[in-house]
This record gives C-alpha cells, sequence and structure tokens, in this order.
C-alpha cells in the first residue's frame, strides 16, 4: 500500500459524484465563455506590444487563460498585457519560481495532512475522538481555487503551453526535462471545477460508499441448489470482496467447495442483474434461494445473534429497484457535471485515460486484448483442469491453486522476524544492512535510511512520500506487543521499496515538477521486487525457489486475464452512459448485463463451461470508484517488464541498487516514455506473456 495517493488522486479525479436530480442531468452550472471579441483584442495588443514573432506562443497563452476566466476574474486583456513573459530568459525564471512554490505548496500541505493524521494512522496511543476529525481534515481542499482566485494559475496558463495526450504522445519523446516539467506545471491548471460541483461529486460518491458498505450477504442463509443451508452461520460477505475471497478460499474443500462456489456465483448473478429480492439484503431473517430466486422466512433458531434491525421489506422475492445502478447513473451525472470546466478533457473517460494514466484507451483496449486473445489461455486453463481433476466452470475465473509450498514454516519466521524487530526502532536501525543486502553500495543505503523516517503503524503498514526536499518519506510498520511478526514484515520490506522510490524520485530528480512516477503501477512493481527478497534478507534460502516463481506468474497470469474483462465491462458501461445520458436506472442496469455477458461470450464462456453469464459486472469498484479497475491489469503488465528489465541488468552484472536508483529518477513523464528509458520499450504484454510462456514450460512433466 502506497500513502497518500497523489496520483491516485489523479487518477480517480473523473467520477466522484454528486446528487443529482435524475431528470435534469445537466441543471449545473456552465462556465459562461468570454467573448471572442475580449480574446482577440488581448491578442492584437500583445502582438503590438512584445512583436509577431511572439505571435503564435501569445495566441495560446490567451486562449488557454480565456477557457477558464470567469467575468468575475475582472479584466483579461489588462491581466495579459500585465503578465505574458516574452523573453525566455525571464520565461525561465518564472518557470523556477513556480516549481519552487509548488514544491513548497505540496510539501507542506503533505506535511499538515500527515500530521493531523499521525494520531489515527501512527500506534501513539489510544485514540481520542478528535482523532478521526483532525484525520478528515483537509487544509489543502480550497488550495485550487486559491491559486486560480490569486491568478497565480493564470500567470502559468498565460505563459506556458497546456498539451493534449495526443501531443505529449507523438512528440513528447522530443521535450527536453525542463518541457516535460511544464507540462505538468499547467496540466494541475487544466480544469477548474467550482468548488460546489465538486462538493456534490463527493456527496455522491459519499453514499455509493455507503450502499457498497451496507451490501452485506448472511451466506447461512444463502442454501444451495437442493435447499441445503451449506455456510456457517454468522458468515456474513460483503459484495463482491468477500463474496469473491470466500470462493476462492472453498478450493480447499474439494467437492463440498465447489458445490458452495457455485452458489456463490449464482449468488453474484442476481446482484449484477438485480434480481436478488430487496428483503435478502443484509438480512438473516429470510433463506434465500439463488438459484430458483425464491424467498421464505428462515426459522427462528438460525437467524444469528447479531441480525441488524430488521428491514420494513415484504418478504418475497421483489427485487431491488435497480438501486445499484441508480449509485451509478448518479456518478456519471456527477462526473459529466465537471465536464464543462475541464475543456481540454471534457469527458470522465477521457479524463481517466488522459490525466490518470496517460496510455489511450485504444492501447489499453490492445493490451488487454494481446492478454484475453493470447493462446496462454487455452494452456493456463488446461493447467487448471488437469490439477481441479473437472472441467471449468464460471467460479474458476478466481482460481486460487497456483501456490509452491512453503518450506519454512509461519511459525518459525514469526520467531525469526520477533527476535530481529522487537521495535520499529530495530527495523530502521537494521536498514543499512537490508538495503546494502538488496544490492544498494553502502553510500547509497546510507544515505537512504537516513532519508527515510521508521513509524510504528496502526494499520498493517504503509509507505508516504514526501513531496518538498527537506520532508522525508515515511515508513510506518506494525510491531505487535512481542515484536514484528512475518507478516509485518514482509509489509515493511515491501514499503521501504516504495520509500526507496520515493527518496530517489524526489531528491534525485533534476526537476521537483517530475518527482514520482507515471502512475502506482510503476512504485508497485519495484516494492514487489523487494518483497519477493524478504526471505533472502532474513538470512533464510526459500527451498524450491523456482517453483515459488513459477506458480507466481501463472497466478498473475490467471489474475490479468480476469481482471482485464471487468475492467473493459467498466470502460464500456461509461461509453454506453455517454450515448444514453438521459437512461433510466433499469435502462442502465439492462445496459451493464448485457455488456458483461457480451464480454463473457468474447473470452470467457468459451474457457469456462460454455454459458452465457454477467458475473463480469459484479466489481463493487464499478459503482464506487468508476473508472478505476482498469489500473488493476495495468499494473500487473507493468510490473513484469519492470521485473524482466530488473533480471537483464543482473545478468549484464549491474547491480540492483544502481538500476533502481536509475528507473527512480526518471521520475513522472508519461508511462510509454518512462518504460522506454528504462526498459527499452514502450508498456507492452509481452513480458507477462513471455514469463507464463516459461512458466507453462518448467512445470514438472506428468
Ligand atoms: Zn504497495
Amino acid at each position: 500500500m502506497l500513502v497518500p495517493t497523489l496520483l491516485l488522486a489523479a487518477a480517480t479525479s473523473s467520477p466522484s459524484a454528486a446528487e443529482v436530480c435524475l431528470d435534469k442531468p445537466a441543471a449545473l452550472a456552465s462556465p459562461a465563455a468570454v467573448a471572442p471579441q475580449l480574446v482577440d483584442d488581448a491578442v492584437r495588443q500583445l502582438v503590438a506590444e512584445h512583436g509577431p514573432t511572439h505571435k503564435a506562443r501569445i495566441e495560446q497563452g490567451v486562449k488557454q487563460v480565456a477557457s477558464l476566466w470567469r467575468p468575475s476574474d475582472g479584466d483579461l486583456g489588462a491581466f495579459c498585457l500585465e503578465h505574458f513573459v516574452a523573453d525566455a530568459p525571464a520565461r525561465e525564471q518564472l518557470f523556477a519560481r513556480f516549481e519552487a512554490a509548488l514544491e513548497q505548496t505540496d510539501g507542506h500541505f503533505l506535511e499538515i495532512g500527515r500530521e493531523l493524521r499521525r494520531a489515527s494512522e501512527v500506534d501513539v496511543g489510544p485514540m481520542l475522538p478528535i482523532d478521526e476529525l483532525f484525520a478528515g481534515f483537509d487544509a489543502s481542499a480550497h488550495l485550487l481555487d486559491d491559486l486560480f482566485a490569486s491568478k497565480i494559475a493564470f500567470v502559468a496558463l498565460l505563459n506556458f503551453p497546456l498539451s493534449t495526450l495526443d501531443q505529449r504522445l507523438a512528440i513528447g519523446a522530443k521535450w527536453s526535462r525542463a518541457q516535460w516539467a511544464q507540462a505538468r506545471l499547467t496540466s494541475r491548471f487544466s480544469r477548474r471545477v467550482p468548488a460546489e460541483v465538486l462538493r456534490r461529486a463527493t456527496e455522491v460518491q459519499a453514499k455509493a460508499d455507503l450502499y457498497i458498505a451496507n451490501y452485506n450477504l448472511w451466506m447461512h442463509h444463502v442454501l444451495d441448489e437442493r435447499g441445503r443451508r451449506v455456510f456457517p452461520s454468522g458468515k456474513r460477505l460483503i459484495s463482491h470482496w468477500n463474496l469473491r475471497d470466500e470462493l476462492k478460499a472453498q478450493y480447499a474443500a474439494g467437492a463440498d467447495g465447489t458445490n458452495r462456489q457455485r452458489v456463490i456465483v449464482r449468488l453474484m448473478e442476481r446482484i449484477v442483474t438485480q434480481t436478488i429480492p430487496l428483503v435478502v439484503i443484509n438480512n438473516p431473517r429470510v433463506d434465500y434461494d439463488p438459484f430458483s430466486n425464491h424467498v421464505t422466512p428462515a426459522p427462528p433458531d438460525t437467524i444469528e445473534q447479531d441480525a441488524p434491525a430488521a428491514a420494513a421489506v415484504a418478504v418475497d422475492a421483489t427485487p431491488e429497484p435497480s438501486t445499484r445502478y441508480a449509485q451509478l447513473l448518479a456518478q456519471f451525472h456527477a462526473a459529466r457535471a465537471q465536464d464543462p470546466f475541464s475543456p481540454t478533457m471534457p469527458n470522465a473517460i477521457q479524463r481517466s485515460f488522459e490525466l490518470g494514466r496517460e496510455l489511450p484507451e485504444a492501447r489499453v483496449a490492445r493490451l488487454f486484448g494481446d492478454v484475453l486473445g493470447s493462446p496462454l489461455v487455452g494452456r493456463v486453463a488446461a493447467e487448471i483442469q488437469r490439477r481441479l481433476g473437472r472441467p471449468l466452470e464460471p467460479q474458476d475465473l478466481w482460481y486460487d491453486g497456483f501456490k509452491a509450498r512453503s518450506s519454512i514454516s509461519e511459525a518459525t519466521l514469526d520467531q525469526r522476524t520477533r527476535k530481529r524487530y522487537p521495535t520499529s526502532e530495530a527495523y530502521r536501525q537494521d536498514m543499512p544492512r537490508l538495503l546494502a543486502d538488496l544490492g544498494f553500495s553502502k553510500a547509497k543505503a546510507r544515505f537512504l535510511a537516513e532519508h527515510i523516517l521508521v513509524d510504528p503503524s496502526r494499520g498493517a503498514g504503509h509507505a508516504m512520500q514526501a513531496a518538498r526536499r527537506g520532508d522525508f518519506p515515511r515508513l510506518r510498520t506494525r510491531v505487535e506487543k512481542g515484536g514484528m511478526n512475518y507478516k509485518g514484515y514482509n509489509i515493511a520490506v515491501h514499503e521501504m521499496g516504495h520509500n526507496v522510490e520515493q527518496v530517489f524520485s524526489l531528491y534525485g530528480v533534476d526537476h521537483t515538477l517530475l518527482a514520482g512516477v507515471p502512475n502506482n503501477a510503476f512504485t508497485e512493481a519495484l516494492a514487489f521486487v523487494f518483497q519477493a527478497r524478504d526471505l533472502e534478507l532474513l538470512g533464510e534460502k526459500p527451498k524450491d525457489a523456482a517453483a515459488t516463481k513459477r506458480e507466481a506468474v501463472l497466478a498473475d497470469f490467471w489474475a490479468t486475464w480476469e481482471i482485464a474483462g471487468v475492467a473493459l465491462v467498466d470502460v464500456a458501461v461509461w461509453h454506453w452512459l455517454y450515448d444514453h445520458p438521459h437512461a433510466t436506472p433499469h435502462e442502465l442496469r439492462d445496459a451493464v448485463v448485457a455488456i458483461a455477458t457480451d464480454v463473457w461470450a468474447r473470452h470467457y464462456q468459451p474457457v469456462l463451461g460454455d454459458r452465457p453469464s454477467p458475473l463480469l459486472g459484479i466489481y463493487s469498484h464499478m459503482i464506487e470508484y468508476p473508472l478505476y479497475l482498469t489500473d488493476y491489469p495495468l499494473g500487473h503488465l507493468i510490473a513484469f517488464q519492470i521485473e524482466e528489465q530488473l533480471e537483464r541488468a543482473a545478468k549484464q552484472g549491474k547491480r540492483f541498487g544502481d538500476e533502481v536508483e536509475r528507473m527512480a529518477v526518471i521520475g513522472n513523464i508519461a508511462p510509454d516514455l518512462w518504460m522506454t528509458q528504462a526498459a527499452g520499450g514502450p508498456v507492452s504484454a509481452e513480458p507477462l506473456l513471455r514469463a507464463t510462456e516459461r512458466a507453462l514450460a518448467a512445470l514438472p512433466p506428468r
């Protein structure tokens, strides 16, 4: 895990939402356009003042300002005359001012947030009620508004070019580092969404969160096809996460497990199609057969003690009235309300691809197609079938059996880590040794250890970046009473990987506006490389490292295949929404079911039992964080590519630490360009496919 996720915020910035009256989706305010005459006048005056050689830049700058200028901002022409900078050295100075100032605002606001959340994130003793309020308080909430109101944002827009993703991809490889940094400067001012529009969006988001958080199924009351109770009393599962994880866990339970998996699949399909009776949701007072869709009152002695208050809903099969899709529709309207305020990206789908991940949608679709259409799918499926000893079924979308048996028991490992790390301070002191063993030079290991602060975490652990030089990334590790257990240690090594990338990309990058990585997948990939070597660092030699690696690759391939289809459904639904902005929740439900069933028919049905299914529509992200799912399969592909590069470098005798540093200081440029500089080619599915091919070849002969 990585906190805070500034990049992620950009990736998901499109759909948060507002409570919008469904039949008046466009009721929110639109920006008033500046009269073309005013723009022409400003351009003419500036050209007269600075000469025709600057005309192109003047035209672009004035247009960029005008696109977000409001009448309350005052006299556009006077502003442009005062703040346009013509000569190159002065522009460079202006840019340097912006870079220095924004490093301070970003860095200090990050620190304020970190310190306000300190009591809720770091183990400093019992929490007080006030801690939660501080944790929810964002001192920088109005920063962007203020930068526009003070005209600072407009000075940037007047003097430095905005770019589209197409432009960045077409000519970005020829840009200087300074040009990339300028692109990062202006892109943060490419939208000026009014606080009210954002506030309503946040409200809709909160409602969707609440809806999902309360979508629980009491599994003791979900019956199998023969009407039997097959889940234990008290098991309450939230859709979709717990349902999916329960399904995965059932692989260990043989034929009974398969039966339970079939029940869960039917249940999920009922949720997607919204044929699930309203009375079943979060209610252990009724028994439900998802095959026949029948509901009956549960026998009193089967009802759990901690059942929520009885709902005033009839005990019959009346379905939920498309509430799931009403939530999604509200998210859509709230995202759409932001369109007029994003002149260069007036569409939420576009914003999610161009702003957040900086990969064109069509290219991402092709990358996913490379996985979905790969002949390796059939070969991995055949291996799964062999291991299961039965033909594949829809639930095997989440097959969970690729695992190498560990040779060392977790209890032994716990003992080792507890002894070595009784406190988080002990871990801090060991960091120079850990980093040197990983393959950093002694000097770099010391430098890194001096720039990473370690805190005892309340949660499982996380890495927190810093955003200005002089401040330090934090490694939060969880240490139980008797010392750090193996799980905590394993996470700490992962988070340390994030911290290393954070230190290099902040302190080693040439422009602080380029600090970071293109998106989260890149830093996750580096962190996983660290994490994978945790046993080595503990002085343990895993017995069958090759088998562990082989199984992990096959598991990743299958997971990528699974989530790629889910992501395609998510995006296709948003296209449908933009094509049908006045849809009702019922119409949206039918569209989601049709889209999910269609993607299933094309890619999954031939592999998983040849029966139509809307299963791919089950992910709660679709409702809660729309357009986010695409990041998961992309993350898998990027991770394999980075890992392959690190392996290649190792074979060439390059030191691991030097290679990680070389990659990390590339910073936040477009993903394809980053990957080309880091690994010799654009983002690609090939490394994953190659690794899968090798893993299949390495399976023991039968
Ligand atoms: Zn992570």
